[in-house]
């Protein structure tokens, strides 16, 4: 069963359905890879081949950026276009998205459980793409008194093609985290998404036709990073290139931009975060939280509250129940509505993470549960959990991307500022304490782009998410998203002094 004959992998209670070979998205059309290479999608509860997905490289991109660049010349359809009508495109394609949730949230096929996907990811993507259908017609200047006799104001105009490179760990998410803001300022856009999870935004890319977005505004090109992804970030023609995953690429988008036409580069990069609980804190939430920091998405989430630092005289008590909540989460099928922890989403990061609680155990933590496959197919890793950690081990330095929680012990409060600090790192952080005081001074003391304080994981649409360091540049959601899709025009116009 497919919509709109759009050729789509789907997945009916008896299994996967799929067409053999999902295409490229260009100038509103499906077309296949220019060599005809594809690619498999991965079931990873299972390591089975769902279907081939054509495979995008320079070629494919020069195609994309081509259109994108037509689709945004003076004059073009979507130039024309009243900002308050692309807006309404905006809002239609969330319709559309909440229309066909069901069907999107099991297609995503990174292992995240159906459930997650359905209540988290959907709902968000929802709010991010009518959020920024509000701000189309509101991104405002400014009318400004320079000296003499001018009328001086500022124009926020698009920066026109931008490329987009996601990850695969909220396929649908990023996809709307990078298209709201680009779309509600009037850019163009061509996007790689990761080779592991193209499916959704394929899909996606069927309702951008449906609702009536001009060809070209919207391309979208699955393929590799180091081909497909790179020839976004080295091309002439693209104007900005947006990027969320690991630190690494991240240094190399921003090299090649710089080496090429110093294309505009925003980054949402890795992260280490540190989740502080205080001696006084609530220990009920603190557990709770601490656990849903590291494990959700199967600890897939950059911000993940990697490193617990627990202050001494909590420190067993909080060790026991951790351990004790980690035990009951439920792992295994993803299409089970009871799961709450999938497979991860590869075997290159099942064996990454596999080799990190090597690690952990050889550098002298105590493994307190998990540390093993949990399934004998798929990538299912038990929930993990090392004690005793030092700062200077390998575990509390790395991004693991698993779900294997660090807990740190720590005495004072000037102690773990200087602990938490000291990494590369910069994305989030939290504390867990019932002293306002101790809360902001320490909140106020972390070199990190979000703070909870008595909380996790909480993301607004409306506020600023991105890094401190090597975290990454610039900020998504919220009015702050807005100025990276967005170059400002100062006009200055000489105003007469006399009627003649
Ligand atoms: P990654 O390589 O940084 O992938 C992110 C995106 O960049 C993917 O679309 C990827 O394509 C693309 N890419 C890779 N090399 C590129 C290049 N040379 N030029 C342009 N684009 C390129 O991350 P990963 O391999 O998926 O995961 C590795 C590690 O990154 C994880 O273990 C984790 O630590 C971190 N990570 C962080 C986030 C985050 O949200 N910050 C998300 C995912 C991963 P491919 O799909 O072909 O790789
Ligand atoms: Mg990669």
């Amino acid at each position: 069963m497919t919509r709109l004959g759009h050729p789509l992998a789907f997945r009916h209670s008896m299994g996967w359905c799929y067409n053999k070979q999902d295409p490229l998205f260009i100038n509103n059309e499906w077309h296949d890879a220019v060599n005809k290479k594809t690619f498999p999608t991965i079931n990873p509860a299972t390591g089975e081949v769902i279907c081939q997905v054509a495979e995008g490289d320079k070629a494919d991109v020069d195609k994309a950026v081509k259109a994108a660049k037509g689709a945004f010349r003076l004059g073009s359809p979507w130039r024309r276009m009243d900002a308050s009508d692309r807006g309404m495109l905006l809002h239609r394609l969330a319709d559309c998205i909440e229309r066909d949730a069901a069907y999107l949230a099991v297609s995503g096929n990174n292992g995240k459980p159906y459930a997650v996907a359905y209540t988290v990811d959907v709902p968000m993507v929802l709010k991010c793409l009518r959020y920024y259908a509000g701000w189309a017609d509101k991104w405002e200047g400014k009318t400004i008194p320079i000296d003499g006799d001018y009328f001086c104001y500022t124009r926020h105009e698009p920066i026109g093609v931008c490329g987009q490179i996601i990850p695969w760990n909220f396929p649908l998410l990023m996809q709307a985290w990078k298209l709201g803001p680009a779309l509600a300022t009037g850019n163009t856009v061509v996007m790689k998404v990761a080779e592991q999870t193209p499916l959704t935004a394929l899909y996606v890319a069927s309702l951008i036709k449906e609702v009536g977005f001009p060809p070209g505004v919207v391309n979208i090109v699955p393929g590799m990073g180091p081909s497909a992804g790179a020839a976004i970030a080295s091309h002439m023609d693209v104007d900005k290139v947006a990027f969320t995953g690991s630190t690494e690429v991240g240094q190399l988008i921003q090299q090649t931009s710089g080496a090429s036409n110093l294309k505009k580069v925003t980054l949402e990069l890795g992260g280490k975060s540190p989740n502080i609980i205080l001696s006084d804190a609530n220990m009920d939430e603190a557990v709770d939280q601490a656990n849903m920091a590291i494990f959700f998405n199967q600890g897939q989430c950059c911000c993940a509250g990697s490193r617990t630092y627990v202050q001494e005289s909590i420190y067993n008590e909080f060790v026991e129940r951790s351990v004790e909540r980690a035990k009951k989460r439920v792992v295994g099928d993803p299409f089970n509505l009871k799961t709450e922890h999938g497979p991860q989403v590869d075997d290159e990061q099942y064996q990454k993470i596999l080799s990190y609680i090597n690690s952990g155990k050889h550098e002298g933590a105590k493994l307190l549960c998990g540390g093993s496959a949990a399934a004998d197919r798929g990538y299912f890793i038990q929930p993990t959990i090392f004690g005793d950690v030092q700062d200077n081990m390998k575990i509390a330095r790395e991004e693991i991307f698993g779900p294997v929680m660090q807990i740190l012990k720590f005495k004072s409060v000037e102690e773990v500022i200087e602990r938490a600090n000291d990494t590369k790192y910069g994305l989030a952080a939290a504390v867990f304490t019932t002293d306002i005081n101790k809360a902001q001074y320490i909140s106020n003391s972390l070199r990190a782009g979000t703070v909870w304080i008595n909380c996790y994981n909480v993301f607004g649409v409306q506020a600023p998410f991105g890094g401190y360091k090597a975290s990454g540049t610039g900020r998504e959601l919220g009015e702050y998203g807005l100025e990276n899709y967005t170059e400002v025009k100062t006009v200055t116009i000489k105003i007469p002094q006399k009627n003649s």
